[in-house]
């Protein structure tokens, strides 16, 4: 019999499912995608419907392997990847007890004050690596059984599973038969200990969440089990990697080195630098999580993350309508020389790590009457690279590295101005991959890793490829000024 030629990832994002089939050479052969439904209740909530998510996921499934003129049996293995913390709660059965509550759900923000308040944070951050936030899973399974009929006196008898989404698709493809996450969607719930990868009893005791929902924490390349009963693929194909979105970027960006990093430029931005073998504490309001375990190594992450990025330059194209299509902003930035006294702070939700001003608001400072909007443009872009300056500074700080690769990804980093800016704030090679599909690309090779496809990430390393490298050429003196012109905008955000 032929081997199978492809592996697949499965991309369970937060607007849409994504299946990609990539051969041994890391060449996409086939996409399916689509978009599911938001679900808003009320201001502050997000649900998302677990049976329609596993019927995209079906279905671009299904279109992938047509887009590949592939064939079910052509599939070596299939390496999952999700939008992370969204909480879910479903039967032994398989039927979910309620919607899933969206990472984006603010409706656990009192429980968290409520705890913040009697002084729990301290013992949350020190066993989770994580801040006591409503994004994480943990108050939203606990909000899931207290509120939802039953379900706390089902769960405590062994009827109920707990699980993101990863533990979702992974029971749905299986059949039912496995109940199981990897380590660094665990390491989002607020209930595993960062040290010894195992729930944590003294936070299951804080959440309130019984131990029988809990699946099995795994590796994040293991044979987790075999497909049964799928509409779009035949019996017995190894599930065998899983990774939260974030963390598959950073493996699929073949950051397999401490100090090596990865920031994706979307909607928002998500830096994360791989810290080795023993997790970082950060003093700069920074998380610590558990980036991947392959084999019996485990590597952490430290992360930090904007909320605004690619959504300024939405806001110049929508709000104030200096553009027409995001990617004109390069152009008009390009009509000046420079930003000149012009900065921008993108704080228009806010300010995250390492400021952690959720009060703070967004700022043009240093306007004349010689200001044009293609200076509005080019501060715009500055002022998205300097926010990423800052958390990769506080990195640097927390974990005592030098950044020696800071590799890009996501919508904005077609935008070469950013791309060359951000290698001169940083004082570093910032570099684009040929292939942009990086958390594919990683939930691919943690799949194809453990059944063999691949043989270590050495093949890995050598199989990826550089499209451009962007390489620092601001001097010293040029780079002081700015830091220092965002630094006084920054306080007066
Ligand atoms: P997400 O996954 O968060 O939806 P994407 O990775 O698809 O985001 O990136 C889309 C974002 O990138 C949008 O916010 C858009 O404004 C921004 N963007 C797209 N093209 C450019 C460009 N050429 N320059 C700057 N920003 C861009």
């Amino acid at each position: 019999m032929k081997r199978p030629r492809y592996v697949l990832a499965v991309d369970q994002g937060t607007t849409s499912t994504r299946a990609v089939l990539l051969d041994s050479k890391l060449n996409v052969r086939g996409v399916g995608q689509q978009e599911f439904t938001q679900h808003f209740p009320r201001a502050g909530l997000v649900e998302h419907d677990l049976g329609e998510i596993w019927d995209t996921t079906e279905k671009v499934i299904a279109k992938a392997l047509k887009a590949a003129k592939a064939k079910g049996h052509d599939v070596a293995a299939i390496g999952i990847t999700n939008q992370r913390e969204t909480t879910g709660l479903w039967t032994n059965a398989g039927k979910p007890v309620a919607r899933a509550i969206v990472w984006q759900d603010r409706r656990t923000s009192d429980l968290c004050a409520e705890l913040k308040a009697r002084g729990e944070e301290a013992r949350v951050k020190q066993t989770t690596g994580l801040v006591l936030d409503p994004y994480f899973s943990g108050t939203k399974v606990k909000w899931l059984l207290d509120h939802v009929k039953n379900a706390r006196a089902q769960a405590e008898r062994g009827d109920l599973k707990f699980g993101t989404i990863d533990t979702w698709l992974v029971f749905k493809m299986t059949g039912g038969a496995v109940h199981v996450t990897d380590v660094s969607n665990a390491s989002r719930t607020l209930l595993m200990n960062l040290e010894t990868l195992a729930w944590d009893d003294a936070m299951l005791s804080l959440f309130d969440v019984p131990r029988a929902v809990l699946p099995r924490i795994a590796a994040s390349s293991e044979l987790y089990g075999l497909t049964r009963g799928l509409k779009s693929l035949p019996d017995g194909i190894p599930v065998s990697g899983i990774a939260g979105d974030q963390q598959a970027a950073l493996f699929g960006q073949a950051c397999f080195e401490p100090g090596e990093s990865k920031c994706t430029y979307g909607t928002g931005a998500f830096l994360l630098m791989n810290v080795g073998t023993t997790p970082v504490r950060s003093k700069a309001g920074l998380l610590s999580t558990v980036a991947w375990k392959v084999g019996d190594t485990t590597t952490y992450a430290l992360e930090g993350s904007a909320f605004i990025a690619g959504a300024a330059v939405q806001w110049l194209r929508d709000g104030l309508g200096l553009i027409k299509h995001a990617s004109d902003v390069e152009a008009l930035a390009k009509t000046v020389k420079s930003s000149g006294a012009v900065v921008f702070v993108p704080a228009l939700a806010g300010l995250g790590a390492p400021h952690w001003r959720p009060d703070a608001r967004g700022l043009f400072a240093g306007i004349d009457r010689s200001t044009t909007k293609g200076h509005l443009a080019r501060a715009v872009l500055e002022g998205i690279a300097l926010q990423i300056q800052d958390l990769a500074e506080a990195m640097k700080l927390d974990s005592g590295r030098a950044i020696p690769a800071f590799k890009v990804d996501g919508g904005a980093v077609k935008n070469d101005l950013l791309m060359q800016y951000q290698a001169d704030v940083l004082n570093t090679n910032v570099v684009r991959p040929k292939n942009v599909e990086s958390t594919s690309l990683g939930a691919a090779f943690l799949a194809g890793l453990a059944v063999g496809f691949w043989k270590s990430p050495e093949d890995i390393r050598r199989a990826w490829k550089a499209d451009a490298v962007f390489k620092p050429k601001m001097g010293a003196e040029a780079r002081a000024q700015h830091l220092g012109k965002w630094r006084d905008a920054v306080k007066r955000a």
